[in-house]
């Protein structure tokens, strides 16, 4: 009950932030918010790139202040409240910042980018830059584990040597070289389990969870890396790449007709700074159409990812209990609504993924 209520809470908390975003900037725009903003910048800033980007960066700020009790709410106060984080309120607000600081540092070239294409191409700025956000969202899965990863979280080799060969084995056998075994240190911020491969390429680390480590034995911890394995045996990884570079590829063709038509019926050019908040208000209701979309592709890959550990190590029973304890461990609800599984989950509940994996041992004996 304790987790039902929790991924309740904090469900109804995540998309209440979402429709706040969106309805504030539809407000902004029917007050004519935009308008005096735009003048307010355009009178201090004399380039038009700055000023863009300034009007972005105004935005932005504005909409983070906003949202920030609802944040604070769900990502401080609520993983406290139920005994997944004992991270201090400074320390916090330290990640907050420094997320902030990234996702502007990413963010504010690829803003100045799609403003200078609006201003040369016009509605067709979204075939270069989605050709450039394809290759940027690449370059930075390829990059992160190495370079942001590090500025969250300790690394640090994994010291039982015995559990490190098994793993380093087990992925030598299905054709991965693992360049480095490491422990994050996740429990200084969560209790919340996890492992992953980091790398594109056939080359991998693999990152165990410190909380992992915690409440897995060995067979268990194997069969969560198996499952890792699994995911790129099957090709996941290159799949979500093409499979979501192309929906959104659509998505920008999209945007960029939508951008236009509302731009122009509310009697701005698209260039015009106080056009920029309408990207915000036609993109949201496409992000949220994909959003099940992708998530029924990637529920999916866990079956064939499970699916996969199971045979590969014949002992489903150790997966089925690190499945179980994870679950237990991240407060994962075990039989959510079947609306909120099929929209917000991008991994089926535990009870499902423990009888699909039952139902194949069964098959396979
Ligand atoms: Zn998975």
């Amino acid at each position: 009950m304790h987790a039902k209520q929790y991924q309740r809470v904090k469900l109804a908390a995540t998309f209440t932030k979402s429709v706040l975003v969106w309805a504030a900037v539809v407000v902004f725009v029917a007050l004519g918010g935009n308008e005096i903003l735009a003048d307010a910048v355009e009178a201090r800033v004399a380039s038009d790139y700055l000023a863009a980007a300034s009007y972005v960066l105004v935005v932005w700020l504005a909409l983070s202040a906003l949202t920030f009790p609802l944040e604070f709410f769900v990502d401080f106060h609520l993983e406290r409240r139920y005994g997944l984080s004992e991270q201090t309120f400074g320390r916090w607000f330290l990640d907050e910042t420094k997320s902030v600081a990234i996702a502007v540092a990413l963010f504010a070239p690829l803003a100045a980018l799609w403003f200078h294409l609006l201003r040369t191409i016009d509605i067709y700025w979204f075939l270069p830059f989605g050709g450039v956000h394809f290759l940027f969202t690449v370059v930075l899965a390829q990059l992160a584990p190495t370079l942001l990863l590090p500025l969250f979280y300790d690394l640090s080799p994994l010291e039982d040597e015995g559990l490190r060969e098994r793993l380093r084995r087990l992925a030598e056998r299905h054709g991965l070289r693992v360049e480095s075994i490491s422990t994050i240190g996740m429990s200084k911020r969560t209790k919340k389990a996890n492992a992953a491969f980091a790398g594109l390429g056939a080359t991998k680390r693999l990152l165990v969870g410190d909380t992992l480590l915690e409440i897995c034995d060995d067979d268990e911890i194997e069969a969560a890396a198996a499952h890792e394995i699994g995911h790129y045996k099957n090709g996941h990884i290159v799949k979500l790449l093409v499979i979501g570079g192309a929906a959104q590829f659509a998505l920008f063709l999209a945007l960029a007709l939508l951008y236009d038509l509302a731009a122009t019926r509310l009697g701005y050019a698209p260039t015009d700074l106080a056009a920029i908040p309408l990207f915000l208000v036609v993109a949201a209701p496409l992000f949220a159409l994909l959003k099940p979309a992708m998530n029924a592709l990637s529920r999916r890959f866990e079956y064939e990812a499970d699916r996969f550990a199971a045979r590969a190590l014949r002992n489903s029973s150790a997966l089925v209990s690190a499945l179980k304890k994870i679950s237990d461990r991240n407060l994962g609800d075990p039989s959510p609504h079947p609306f909120v599984e099929w929209y917000f989950y991008s991994h089926p509940s535990i009870t499902k993924r423990a009888r699909r994996v039952a139902k194949e041992a069964k098959w396979a004996s």
